[in-house]
Parts: structure tokens; sequence; C-alpha cells
């Protein structure tokens, strides 16, 4: 078998040559199974008209893989150690580019300019740092005019909720965050010893593809979050309460039966029973209403 950069004595004798000691403030659990990487670039559907962004490579065990099968790869690590530990393992791949950076801090349509002018195929792959998931993933559904497919991996709870069906207890406001722009697919489940060093939390591949356009049409993009925020504040409450106690507009709990009965919707029905469409309707009534 090929010496690659994931595996076990190879992650760790990278690290010691380097004096590098991973970090768990920044997430650091690099991945050592290249079944599970040879999953995550086949689910990217890469080829070599197609450039990815890599939200921290790491020591590049994921990158080398994304520089075998896409034309270009443009990674962004935060840890400025791990940087001569990158120049010397993507040696080998010339069309690998490093940027030292916060992930969260780039602009990135003016990124995407800069980048991958040209390139009309795109996506976003990444091991994500775990500690900051949720503003990476509302970072990358800001984008999403330059972003079309991401695979990412989170915690498997994470994955839980972004692929999550009506009527479960992982559905929630960030299930339809992501599922109002784009389609979610579970991937797999990764265990704990793909990683090195080993994370408390078992983990998950997940693929976002960006929808032709969302998947209901409401008439304002903000209210319709407002509602799906304050319908899930409290997750025990009837959908009445919730509107009632947490949406300013909606009034009185008088106002906020008047407007679930307008939308075709039991007022004694919880949040996490709303489809996506259910909750585009409540926008339109309330829009209709106050404005
Ligand atoms: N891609 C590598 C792999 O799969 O083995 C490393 C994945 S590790 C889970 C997460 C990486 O993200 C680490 O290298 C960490 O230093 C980096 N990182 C953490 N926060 C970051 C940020 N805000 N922007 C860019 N990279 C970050």
């Amino acid at each position: 078998t090929e010496n690659v950069i994931a595996s076990p004595a190879r992650t760790r004798a990278i690290l010691a040559a380097h004096g590098v000691m991973p970090k768990k403030s920044l997430g650091q659990n690099f991945l050592v199974d290249r079944r599970v990487l040879e999953r995550i670039v086949a689910a990217a559907e890469l080829d070599r008209e197609t450039a990815v962004l890599e939200i921290g490579p790491g020591v590049g065990a994921l990158t080398e893989f994304l520089a075998r099968a896409a034309g270009k790869v443009v990674a962004v690590e935060l840890d400025r150690r791990l940087l001569p530990v990158l120049a010397e393992t993507l040696a080998p791949y010339p069309h690998v580019h490093v940027v030292h950076g916060d992930f969260l801090e780039l602009d990135l349509p003016a990124f995407f300019a800069e980048h991958f002018a040209g390139w009309t195929k795109r996506a976003v792959v990444a091991n994500l740092p775990y500690y900051v998931t949720t503003p990476i993933l509302f970072k990358l559904i800001e984008a999403r005019d330059e972003v079309p497919l991401c695979v990412l991996m989170v915690q498997k709870e994470v994955a839980a909720r972004l692929a999550a069906q009506p009527g479960t207890k992982d559905y929630g406001a960030l299930t339809i965050a992501v599922q109002f722009y784009a389609e979610v697919d579970y991937v797999m489940t990764v265990p704990k010893h793909a990683f090195v060093p080993r994370p408390q939390v078992d983990s998950a591949v997940v693929r976002i593809r960006r929808r032709p356009a969302p998947l209901a049409a409401v008439p304002d993009e903000r209210l319709f979050f407002r509602v799906v925020r304050a319908a899930f504040s409290q997750r025990r409450k009837t959908i009445l309460n919730n509107l009632a106690h947490n949406l300013e507009k909606g009034g009185s709990r008088a106002a906020a039966r008047a407007l679930l009965e307008a939308s075709g919707i039991d007022p004694a029905r919880r949040a996490e029973t709303l489809s996506i469409a259910e909750f585009a309707r409540l926008t339109q009534r309330l829009h209709e209403w106050t404005t």
C-alpha cells in the first residue's frame, strides 16, 4: 500500500518531525482512514474541471485526496504551525495552494473571485473544526451563490439535524436554515478511531447540494426565518404558544391563533411537525397581514 498522509503512523511521524502537538481548542483531529477519504471524494463528484476550497487542511490528509481528483485545491488553515508541515506534505501537488487565515474572516465572494475565476465547477470540502461548525455553515449558506456543493465532516448529531425530516427530534431551525436552500444527504457515519487524536464524539459526512431555487416561495426570507426561530424557541410548546410569545408582530394569542387557522395549521401542533412549505404559508399570511 501507498504511503498516504492519512495513516496513523505517517500522521504521527509528520507531527513528531515538526514538533507539533494537536490543539483541541482548534478542533484538530486528523483523518487517518483512507476509506473515509475515498468516500468523501466520491461524494464531492470531483473531476479535473472542478476547483475545491478546503477549510482546515491540518497536515494535508484530505487535501492529498482532493488534489488527486480535482483540478485545483485552495486550502485555508488557521494554525500557523501547520504551514511548514503542509509545504512539505503537499509538495508533490503543485495545483494545491495553502492560504493562512481564519475561514470565518474571509470575504468569500472576493476569495472565490481571486482563486476560482474561470472555474465554473466548484465545491467546498472539509473535515470541519467542530467548535465553529455553526458559524461555518451559516457562512456557507450566505455564500450559496458561489458554492453549489459542500461535502462536510461534522459531529454525528449535527449531521442528523442537517438531514432531518419533519416529525423527528432532530428536525429544527438548523435543518430548515439549510434545507430551505439545499438538499442534504447523509453520506456516512465515521467512528472516532478514524482520527488521530480521537475526538470525544462520533462524526458523519453530509453532502449539501444547493437547490436551483429555495424550497418554497416566501415574500420575505428574513421574516420566514424569524417565524421559524420563534416557532422552535421552546420545543415542547405548541406552535400557538411559541408564536404568541415569541413573534413580536404576531401579537396576542388570538392573533397567533387566527394566523395559524388562516394558514391551515392546527394551533395544537408542535413546530417540529411543520414542513418547510407550511412555514412558508405562515410567513405568507403574516406578511399579508402586517404590510
Ligand atoms: N483536514 C484535516 C484532516 O481531515 O485531517 C484536518 C481537519 S481538523 C478536524 C480541522 C482543521 O481546521 C485543523 O487543521 C484546524 O487547525 C483548522 N481550523 C480550525 N479553525 C479554523 C478556522 N477558523 N479557519 C481555518 N482553519 C481552521
